[in-house]
């Protein structure tokens, strides 16, 4: 395959404002994709023909010198469904949210239409963000478009698998513990979490507010740095939000002379595939003249847990709103108690249920300080920790996940085991700070990627390893789309 859908976010654009392409072919061939394709590897839940193909006509009328002041003018853009939207319907892949229409625009998604780009559609992920495998959503699982048979990783698993089989051309996700990375990762795609508070959480369906942020998938290091530098900056809706200027968008590519803090022991279980791409990697960007400088991750065990008591605890006073009187589903019932149990026990599913139980139980009385109280202790020593590693080292290289993209179903059962995937990601959220996952490579046609994690707000110095990364790794090509998938 080759022609339009193979053009990176940086050359589309770029095409599209020359006049090589019209917004309007671009946007047509990627919809024609997600129309052949949308059905067998189920990456969008609502698909935004129409109002696509308006804006891509309307953008078409724009001026020379108005295209020019566009930074992502004509780019087709696939949007996590837990991002509201003005139009189409708004899910966050839960029956409880089913047919829900918002009626506003998330900031992030204003400012990419504001850019030029243009909506695709909202991609599936687990319920409320909760899961690492996209087979939480109430709508269905995604199909990961190396291997159909495989998950896409998870939460935003539409979004990463969008991008990697072309039927989008940038996406954005949300990562609360990994949920931008490791389906990233899963998918041979890149995925940033930016510094917590870079970017604006309006209009983002809260997980766990203290860990949430927006953060770009896209197919090379250029593209992230593109659309983060849209999607950034100070918005006055969002409490959390930093008085920080976007980075800074084309970071060159050399990693001479930086201090690269490199894993001096991995734990059990780590995918041997997964080791062996981190550490040719490792060796590429010490040839290329970075200084490789052993660390040790602050307590990699300790913090999964502490974020499976914080994360559920801060989801349990979130999703309080559902209650069948403000948003979606309402059943019918005697009473407001049994409207609230009625509704909440028809609309959420299992591992939603699970999350608000446990962080209820957790937040309870009486065992408030034995499980909040102790997983905050773990945080700030993980933060702590993190910053004595940033006093020694520029950045940190590290897997994004300790295995390769599991089986459908292979996880289920098993929640401790599906949340291991988790395990390199969740403490930089629990700590703020920005990690970007790159792909490496294919391993018997499944994506390798490392992650490189740095300190408060240096994006650009990260965006600076990725390209160094993506320069000694071998360029990934489309996968193949099959039908089929789980048998
Ligand atoms: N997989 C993690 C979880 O299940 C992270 C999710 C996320 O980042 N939204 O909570």
């Amino acid at each position: 395959m080759s022609g339009p859908l193979d053009l990176s976010l940086t050359e589309a654009v770029g095409a599209t404002k020359s006049g090589g392409i019209s917004t309007s072919e671009l946007v047509r061939a990627y919809l024609a994709r997600i129309a052949r394709w949308n059905d067998t590897y189920h990456v969008f839940l609502d698909v935004l023909e129409e109002s696509a193909t308006r804006r891509a006509r309307e953008l078409e009328q724009l001026s020379a010198e108005e295209r020019e002041a566009l930074p992502l003018y004509g780019a087709p853009i696939a949007i996590k469904d837990n991002l509201v939207l003005d139009r189409g319907s708004t899910t966050a892949g839960s029956r409880i949210l089913e047919g829900y229409h918002a009626p506003y625009a998330a900031t992030v998604v204003e400012r990419l239409e504001r850019a030029g780009a243009v909506v695709l559609g909202k991609a599936n992920l687990d319920e409320f963000a909760m899961g690492s495998s996209t087979e939480h959503s109430a709508y269905g699982p995604t199909l990961n478009p190396w291997d159909p048979a495989r998950v896409p990783g998870g939460s935003s698993g539409g979004s990463a698998a969008a991008v990697a089989a072309r039927l989008g051309l940038a996406a954005l996700g949300s990562d609360t513990g990994g949920s931008i990375r490791q389906p990233a990762a899963y998918c041979g795609v890149v995925g940033l979490l930016p510094t917590y508070g870079r970017v604006s959480r309006y209009g983002l369906i809260a997980f766990a507010s203290s860990l949430d942020q927006v953060g770009p998938i896209t197919r090379t290091v250029d593209d992230a740095a593109a659309l983060l530098a849209v999607i950034a900056g100070f918005d006055p809706r969002d409490q959390t939000s930093l008085h920080e200027p976007p980075p800074a968008v084309f970071p060159e590519a050399s990693v001479k002379g930086l201090r690269l803090g490199v894993l001096s022991s991995y734990p059990d279980g780590m995918d041997p595939v997964v080791r062996a791409a981190l550490e040719q990697t490792m060796r590429a960007l010490q040839d290329a003249g970075a200084h490789l400088v052993p660390v040790e991750l602050p307590e990699p065990t300790r913090a999964l847990a502490a974020y499976y008591v914080i994360a559920p605890a801060e989801a349990s006073s979130n999703l309080s709103r559902y209650d069948g009187v403000r948003y979606g589903l309402r059943k019918d019932a005697e009473g407001l108690y049994a409207l609230y149990d009625e509704t909440r026990a028809a609309g959420f599913g299992t591992e939603v249920k699970n999350r608000v139980m446990l962080g209820t139980f957790a937040l309870s009385a009486g065992y408030y300080d034995a499980y909040y109280g102790r997983a905050m202790a773990v945080r700030k020593t993980i933060a702590e920790g993190y910053d004595r590693i940033f006093g020694q080292v520029d950045a940190l290289l590290c897997p994004t996940t300790p295995d390769l993209p599991f089986r459908l179903g292979e996880r289920l059962a098993d929640p401790w085991r599906m949340y291991l995937s988790d395990l390199y990601t969740v403490s930089f959220n629990l700590a703020g700070l920005p990690a970007l996952s790159v792909p490496t490579g294919l391993h018997s046609g499944l994506p390798t990627a490392v992650q490189v994690a740095g300190p408060r707000l240096s994006e650009t110095l990260l965006f600076r390893i990725g390209r160094a990364i993506e320069s000694v790794a071998p360029p990934m090509p489309a996968p193949d789309l099959k039908e089929g998938g789980a048998a």
